[in-house]
């Protein structure tokens, strides 16, 4: 364990609550004590209210917060009197407790207190840090990991035996902590849970973290139970295998079990491998995740290769084995983590960030599971206590608070021309409507043309028909699937007669502006087809193609010939749920092409203004890259779920397309 700690950072967050945001910053930023959401800190200061009384107020994490990015609207000011009461109650229901905390906070725009709170109020420490180290749960997670707790620790902790978070977790504690602790306790280890450090100082109660932690981490060490080593086991897997008509198949299964579309992350490193092959995968995996909290990302069990079916059965019986008497309801059925010997690790999720966050679970998950095993044996909490977790109001407000997802929620669009122009106006767009977008370009600054996690750039020359395939393939792994593409990339070379048109021109055009598109929906086909709600292709034509100009002879011939593809694509694949329309734009000024030069040419040219030369269409409106991204995009979207093989103008009104 590395303890980040440096005085002089530490020293610009001034005060008590200061202190406390800058070390729960530090907890937050170790993985391998808290991730995404996870663990919670708290500080006790004594504030005098507007009436002048003395009051001891706990700021706790507030509910949905990260501690890596924690603020001072982070943390929950409540009054302790209160909470020290309320953990003297013999019951209190989760919504009681919910509605305690938020009545007696002392700013009503705080966010709602961790479920934790009536715990750390009655710790008699004023900072106290609580996270779900990997190292802890690991020698949790083991037949006689109390007693290895136990001796470890000495008198360093307090042991809390298993039971559920919240008010039952907090009685627990409120009963056996001041019994057992004394002037040598610095912590509280929960069993398959989690780790406390205390201190007066956040300083003080940080270290004492990293200490705890750190020494289950060198006794694993000494044990040979903390390197894991992937790489013997592993035979080489052949990178150049396309993965993607089986990773989209498996992704359409899980989608229809969920009831919408989903991302479908996949990894295939030593350690993603080396697990999902592991003779004994069916043991080691089929018990539980380390803590269960973790329960509500990944679900208490992966499946094992890809029988959806299977696994949906199995989950509906362990549903039925549970639910007993109580209202619950089932959730969706479908797999959160795939483990299979080809694909290796798979982390579904409704959009790239709920796919990453399970992904990023389950790889600590695995090495939990690994360590736990050599050290003695992977033995987790029996399946009720992962139940109970999983259906947990409370967990399952937390997630139900998103509200309605944006409208391409859980899909993928993959974008050609990305880097600038309508291209990157349509990466805009489609993330803006919740879509994880890959885009290609030919110069590398697609690859920072979003720093979204659901952004994936890619530098690809799209007349490279290899170069293409394998784009898809980046794509496929990266989220699972394919749902929409948007033909944008496109040159527009200078003006030039037909009699001075050279071959090597017209072919260079015709190649980058349709056979380059040809190609692609060749081989996205395969992957539309597979498209939980069907596929969608948006072309980007042109103006050109109803009123041709002179002078640009390939540039309209490529245009049009690609319209009639896409005419034809749209008659071929309606049987198979793909619509294809397409856009033709004019008049664009915001994009590469023109440069401020070429614009005032131009104006100059037909004697006007550069402003009236933008506006020159009969509606005098000047037409942005976005404007014609939203229309490509709301042509993939519900609006136009009924039309296909259309062709719409977006050009301000000209008399000759009209
Ligand atoms: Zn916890």
């Amino acid at each position: 364990m590395q303890n980040l700690w440096n005085d002089d950072e530490a020293a610009q967050f001034p005060g008590d609550l200061g202190q406390r945001i800058y070390s729960s910053r530090l907890l937050g930023r170790d993985t391998s004590l808290v991730l995404h959401g996870g663990g919670n800190t708290s500080v006790k200061i004594r504030e005098t209210n507007l009436l002048g009384d003395a009051e001891d107020i706990l700021y706790v994490k507030g509910s949905g917060w990260d501690l890596e990015f924690i603020e001072a609207g982070g943390f929950a000011p409540v009054r302790m009197a209160h909470l020290l009461r309320l953990a003297q109650l013999p019951t209190l229901s989760d919504p009681q407790m919910v509605n305690e905390l938020r009545t007696h906070m002392t700013d009503a725009s705080a966010p709602t207190p961790s479920v934790e709170a009536i715990l750390h109020a009655i710790l008699p420490y004023k900072y106290v840090d609580h996270t779900h180290a990997d190292a802890v749960v690991t020698l949790c997670n083991t037949p006689s990991g109390e007693r290895r707790i136990r001796d470890l620790y000495g008198e360093r902790v307090v042991v809390i035996p298993y039971i559920m978070p919240g008010f039952d977790l907090a009685r627990l504690c409120a009963e056996i902590f001041p019994r057992e602790a004394n002037r040598q306790t610095l912590g509280m280890v929960l069993m398959n849970h989690g780790v406390f450090s205390f201190g007066a100082t956040a300083r003080e109660a940080y270290t004492r973290m990293i200490e705890l932690v750190g020494m289950v981490e060198d006794a694993l060490k000494t044990r040979q139970a903390w390197a894991v080593n992937w790489a013997p086991r592993v035979p080489d897997v052949p990178a150049a295998q396309p993965l993607r008509a089986e990773l989209a198949m498996l992704r359409r299964e899980i989608a229809q079990q969920v009831g919408a579309p989903v991302i479908l992350h996949s990894v295939r490193d030593a350690q993603a491998l080396g697990f999902a092959r592991r003779a004994d995968v069916d043991v080691l995996a089929q018990q539980g995740p380390a803590t269960p909290d973790h329960v509500i990302r990944t679900k208490r069990v992966p499946l094992l290769g890809r029988d959806v079916t299977g696994y949906v059965e199995a989950y509906r019986k362990y549903f039925d084995a549970h639910v007993g008497e109580s209202a619950k309801t089932m959730l969706d059925p479908a797999p959160r983590v795939i483990l299979d010997p080809e694909l290796g690790l798979c982390a579904a999720g409704r959009s790239a960030q709920d796919a990453f966050i399970v992904r990023d679970i389950y790889q600590h998950t695995i090495d939990t599971v690994v360590r736990a095993t050599q050290l003695e044996r992977y033995q987790a909490l029996p399946a009720r206590d992962y139940f109970d977790v999983e259906y947990w109001d409370l967990e399952q407000a937390k997630l139900r608070k998103a509200g309605t997802p944006p409208v391409f929620t859980g899909e993928i669009v993959l974008i050609t021309g990305a880097a600038s122009g309508i291209g990157k106006a349509c990466v805009e767009s489609f993330l803006a409507r919740g879509a994880a977008v890959v885009g290609l370009d030919i110069a590398a600054s697609v690859a920072a043309v979003s720093s979204k996690p659901a952004y994936l750039g890619l530098v690809c020359d799209v007349v490279e028909t290899g170069a293409l395939e394998q784009a898809l393939e980046q794509a496929v792994r990266q989220f699972g699937g394919l749902d929409m593409l948007v033909l944008n990339a496109g040159v527009f070379p200078g003006g030039c007669a037909i009699a001075e048109l050279a071959d090597a021109e017209w072919t260079r055009v015709l190649r980058v502006n349709l056979d380059a598109n040809l190609a692609l929906l060749r081989l996205a086909y395969p992957l539309l087809k597979l498209a939980p709600r069907g596929g969608r292709v948006a072309v980007i034509g042109s103006k050109n193609v109803i009123a041709p100009g002179p002078g640009a002879a390939a540039y309209s011939a490529s245009k049009a010939a690609l319209t009639q593809l896409m005419r034809v694509a749209a008659l071929e694949w309606a049987g198979d749920g793909i619509r294809l329309n397409e856009v033709h734009p004019d008049a664009v000024f915001d994009t590469g092409i023109w440069t401020d030069e070429v614009l005032a040419a131009r104006a100059a040219h037909y004697a006007m203004t550069v402003e009236q030369y933008k506006r020159r269409n009969l509606l005098k409106t000047e037409i942005a890259s976005r404007d014609v991204a939203e229309l490509a995009a709301e042509l993939c979207g519900p609006l136009f779920a009924k039309t296909t093989g259309a062709q719409i103008p977006i050009d301000g009104g000209d008399a000759r397309v009209i």
